[in-house]
């Protein structure tokens, strides 16, 4: 079982706007907000979503950035 520790991360990025992100970003190779190249050990999981297109997109920001865009 793995231990929950507070609400998923996509509760907490209720309004990331997935429009107009790059093919980086929409695979989590680019921090969603500041398009910082983020490497697995440090990136936050923004939690798998959909564009308005229906296409799934996973969606990662940097520490800094996944902190300053939660409410
Ligand atoms: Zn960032």
């Amino acid at each position: 079982m793995t231990e929950t520790t507070g609400p998923p991360a996509e509760a907490l990025h209720p309004n990331l706007n997935t429009d107009g992100l790059t093919d980086e970003q929409r695979r989590g190779g680019a921090c969603t907000y500041c398009g910082g190249p983020l490497t697995t050990g440090i990136a936050v999981d923004l939690g798998e979503r959909r564009d308005p297109d229906g296409v799934r997109v996973f969606p990662r920001a940097c520490p800094a950035c996944a902190e300053r865009c939660a409410p």
